[in-house]
């Protein structure tokens, strides 16, 4: 099987760029962070707070994510319910971070990505993809962009999507977001010694989609 492994901070570009390269490859594309939100989702849903690690566990360890494709399209399903919408909530983007450092919940969600990647070619995105889950993938990259930048792109999806939002706040959560990753105990956001470094700030989707194919060519 081939393996791509691509890892860096929110709002880089990640699910993009990776759906396009798996579409292109004919590879199956596997989004993490969806699977990490639809555990934050379950806890949500029953007002179990992100601090209340034993409670988290539980819950976790009781509900099924499971991963479908429709039309090539990964869909997200929380005990065969499809939350691939629900779980795109600022709210829960924001909790899952807080509910992604306890060893527990990652074991869960890491053993299904182990096994997908060993059934398919996969283009995998995540935090922790070339360090931890995958650490023998075929390929690895590191996509990352400036905080502002990260902060103007989701501003503007909120905003065609018609939701009132605030770009200082919407960096702040992202400056947030990327310390909890970045210094949590267990598999932190870093990049792993062997991936090649992209930094999107200045390319647009295509530069950085022919990028990557060019590296899967060598
Ligand atoms: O990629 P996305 O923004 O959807 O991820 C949501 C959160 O899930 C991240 O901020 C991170 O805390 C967690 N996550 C993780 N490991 C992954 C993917 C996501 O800890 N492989």
């Amino acid at each position: 099987m081939f393996n791509i492994a691509i890892d860096g901070p929110a709002g880089a570009g990640k699910s993009t760029i990776a759906k396009i390269v798996a579409k292109e490859l004919g590879f199956i594309y596997v989004d993490t962070g969806a699977m990490y939100r639809t555990l934050a989702l379950a806890c949500y849903r029953e007002n179990i707070k992100p601090e209340e690690e034993e409670k988290v566990v539980e819950k976790c360890n009781s509900v099924e994510v499971t991963l479908g494709y429709e039309d090539g399209i990964q869909k997200v399903y929380l005990n065969g319910k499809d939350v691939s919408t629900k779980i795109r909530q600022e709210v829960i983007g924001n909790m899952t971070s807080s509910i992604a450092v306890y060893p527990p919940v990652r074991k869960i969600l890491v053993a299904i990505q182990q096994d997908l990647a060993k059934k398919n070619n996969v283009v995998m995105d995540g935090r922790d993809i070339g360090t931890a889950v995958l650490p023998d993938a075929d390929l690895k990259i590191y996509l990352t962009a400036s905080t502002r930048t990260r902060a103007e792109r989701r501003y503007k999806e909120l905003i065609e999507k018609g939701v009132d939002c605030n770009i200082d706040e919407i960096e702040k959560d992202i400056k947030d977001r990327d310390y909890r990753d970045m210094n949590r105990q267990v598999s932190p956001l870093v990049q792993a010694e062997d991936a090649v470094l992209i930094d999107s700030s200045d390319m647009d989707i295509n530069q950085v989609v022919e990028k990557i194919k060019s590296l899967v060519k060598k």
